[in-house]
């Protein structure tokens, strides 16, 4: 296949936080691999506004650094390093003071699409929203970018709403969730809605259950303390099981637009039932070795958070009546690797009856570490011997099917920054969603909170706690592994 890079319309796209980690780690090294895919036009400009002491040169060296840490092989060698550090300048700025704004405003260019990233922590966001206008710097078509965590509550995701709200509209604001931004996720979509094949399948008739699984083998390290303040059900659970799981259960829009879309997935976040405690399991990797515990890593010899957390949920609508949705995520598991996999019924009667056992056809989406999606079929074993079944991937995965364009496939950062230029807000959450995504959490975490409840050790490497097999025995079903 022919690569189709389309190049986006000239920008300016100012990073506040453009020193800081995820900056360093993610943003800029996506811009730059889009501008060696010829997506990013030489006219765009990149302007990072932190509070670090930097003239633009230093901030060149700076991000050609980060370049050359996170960028990959492939950006290594595609030597249009110097051209893409032209395109960046520096700000040094306060948020939340006067310092750097009116230079800011100076290098913003008129008759160019404007976007501000706001890659800093979420009390600053209103800060910068309201100066954005105050020193005149936004206009009606600018478009800000806000990093999770958006809120730690329903209480205080509508305070942020509002405070963006207060400054602008919603169709300015694009909430990111790069889970939302792989290709897979989006694949989820081609799959169900660019096929007659399975979308009449897709319902509690011939579902027999789903499971969301998002496994690191990694425990929470030197951002323990941090971390310690969140937890996997704030963490992960709020907005990256909350998307696929939306991607999964929701209707088929009328369009793919971004209103079409989100209208369906807030119904399904709507119409979650609430999560009884015997439903859900937390846990707390213990020590390894000379590894530190979860406690350790947080600095906490008492600390209650969860590194794991496991729970079945259901929809009350027509379409999922009766059908278990079991989401699961953690640290310190036995492998890094997030799956999303539709288990359908079992067939209504079995005409080989000697022929060994019977299985259920499993839609399998990989996310990582490799993305890609099987679709598990039974078919007779080849050869002699009678009759005898066997269960085989059907393989859907890019990089085979697709060849080379899977291998360029952008990464979800980039991919989502365009589409931010773009002007498409069908893969940021609105507003309304994450307000209803806590709503569904908040009770969950208080329960917790009543209850003093004490999160479950578990072996490091291992799937996590025990409790969390029990969860689908109870159902007579069983996790599927977390392979790597
Ligand atoms: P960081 O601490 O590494 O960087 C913070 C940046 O904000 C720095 O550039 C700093 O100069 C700037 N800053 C801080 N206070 C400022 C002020 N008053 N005025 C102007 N600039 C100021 O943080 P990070 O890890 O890059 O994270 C940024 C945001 O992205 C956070 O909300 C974080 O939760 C979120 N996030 C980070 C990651 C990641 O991998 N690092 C992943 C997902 C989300």
């Amino acid at each position: 296949m022919v690569s189709r890079v389309i190049p986006v319309d000239p920008f300016d796209l100012v990073i506040f936080g453009g020193t800081g980690d995820l900056a360093r780690r993610k943003i800029l090294p996506g811009l730059f691999r889009r501008f060696c895919s010829g997506q990013m036009p030489a006219e765009a400009r990149i302007i990072g506004a932190a509070r670090s002491d930097l003239d633009a040169d230093g901030y060149r060296t700076m991000v050609a650094d980060a370049i050359a840490e996170f960028g990959g092989k492939t950006l290594a060698e595609c030597g249009q390093l110097p051209a893409f550090l032209e395109a960046l300048d520096y700000v040094m700025i306060d948020a939340r003071g006067d310092q750097g704004w009116a230079e800011l405003k100076t290098k913003i260019r008129a008759n160019v699409i404007t976007a501000y990233y706001f890659s800093v922590g979420p009390g600053l966001f209103g800060d910068i929203a309201k100066r954005l206008n105050s020193w005149d710097i936004a206009d009606a078509d600018s478009r800000i970018v806000v990093e999770k965590p958006f809120g730690r509550d329903l209480a205080s995701a509508k305070e942020l709403n509002a405070s963006l709200a207060a400054e602008f509209d919603e169709t300015q604001i694009y909430r990111i969730d790069h889970y939302l931004g792989k290709e897979t996720v989006q694949n989820l979509m081609a799959i169900r809605f660019g096929n007659l094949l399975f979308e009449p399948l897709w319902n509690a008739q011939y579902i027999d259950h789903i499971q969301i699984s998002v496994a690191e083998s990694v425990g929470v390290g030197g951002r323990g303390a941090y971390y310690d303040k969140s937890g996997a059900m704030r963490d992960m659970v709020q907005n990256h099981l909350m998307q696929l799981l939306c991607l999964i259960a929701m209707e088929p829009p009328s369009k793919f637009d971004p209103d079409a879309v989100r209208d369906e997935k807030l119904k399904v976040i709507r119409a979650l039932q609430p999560v009884a405690p015997h439903e859900m399991v937390r846990g707390q990797y213990g020590p390894d070795g000379d590894d530190p515990s979860y406690r350790e890593d947080a600095g906490d010899a008492r600390s209650f958070t969860e590194s794991y957390v496991a729970l079945k949920t259901q929809i009350a609508n027509w379409r999922w009546s009766g059908v278990p949705f079991y989401l699961r995520t953690g640290k310190r598991l036995k492998a890094r690797t997030s799956e999303i996999a539709v288990v359908f019924k079992e067939l209504p009667h079995s005409i080989f009856e000697e022929s060994g056992d019977q299985t259920q056809n499993v839609l399998a989406i990989q996310l990582q570490p490799n993305e890609g999606i099987t679709l598990d079929v039974t078919i007779k074993e080849p050869g002699p011997g009678g009759m005898r079944l066997a269960h085989v991937p059907l393989d859907m995965t890019f990089a085979e099917t697709l060849g080379d364009d899977a291998e360029e496939a952008p990464d979800a950062y980039e991919r989502l920054i365009m589409d931010v230029i773009r002007g498409n807000q069908t893969l940021f959450m609105r507003g309304d969603e994450v307000e209803a995504a806590w709503a569904w959490t908040d009770p969950i975490i208080e329960s917790w909170v009543d209850r003093h409840d004490v999160p479950k050790v578990y072996e490091p490497g291992s799937t996590g706690p025990e409790d969390a097999l029990a969860l689908l025995h109870r159902d007579g079903r069983k996790w599927r592994d977390l392979a790597p």
